[in-house]
């Protein structure tokens, strides 16, 4: 049985925000830092797989890595919460159809991945397993005074692992989201990943984690 609760979209000030946990929808290599690190080639158009809501679950708990799988690696990311449906939307339409912004770690089974990719094979088995992706709380747009200027940071064990700001996106997040509604049809719940700088790494077990979004967001979690 699973023990952790159920997931649910949480705003910052502990209240449930009315919206179902849809589908994610992610985006690869939108940092060049990131990139590099993992010696990929930069996308002409924005790379993008999905992941289903049950690989969504509370970054507040607790988490949970596969077992037996090789590394499963960290991926801090601004996850953008939909809440208005966007199919075929200009910049513009897809800006008024974000709710808010939160941190997501899209977890990945790297050796796995690396197999897969290899092979010529799709992602999901590395990427969209249930409890792949834990999300914190969300803060509405309307406390962004520039969501192409935010900081985010993942600290484990106290040691600085990632840090990045959305000004360093490839394809910021209006353009995402437009770019994405063009074939997928993003519904209310729903959730964009933004990608990830650099700083990648496996997690271990009784590791603490410590994630922050400007100011504004603090979540300290660790790994089961
Ligand atoms: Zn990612």
């Amino acid at each position: 049985m699973n023990t952790q609760s159920a997931y649910v979209h949480r705003s910052f000030d502990a209240s449930i925000i009315p919206l179902p946990a849809g589908k994610l929808v992610c985006v690869g290599r939108n940092y060049a830092d990131h990139i590099k690190e993992l010696n990929n080639a930069t996308p002409s158009e924005p790379l993008l797989f999905m992941k289903p809501n049950t690989s969504l679950c509370r970054m507040d708990e607790p988490i949970a890595l596969p077992k037996g799988q090789g590394e499963c690696h960290n991926e801090l990311e601004v996850a953008v919460l939909i809440k208005q449906t966007l199919s075929k939307a200009d910049v513009n339409t897809a800006h008024q159809g974000i709710w808010g912004l939160g941190l997501g770690l899209d977890l990945t089974l790297r050796d796995l991945q690396n197999q897969l990719k290899a092979k010529g094979l799709p992602w999901e088995r590395a990427k969209s397993f249930d409890n792949a992706c834990p999300v914190s709380a969300f803060l509405p747009i309307e406390q962004f005074a520039n969501i192409q200027s935010v900081d985010f940071s993942l600290q484990i064990n106290s040691q600085l692992r990632q840090k990045g700001n959305t000004s360093l996106m490839l394809y910021d997040i209006d353009s995402l989201l437009s770019e994405i509604s063009q074939t997928f049809t993003l519904l209310p719940g729903d959730i964009v990943m933004t990608g990830t700088p650099k700083g990648v790494g496996p997690l271990v077990s009784g590791d603490k984690l410590h994630c922050r979004l400007n100011d504004a967001l603090s979540i300290t979690t660790s790994v089961m």
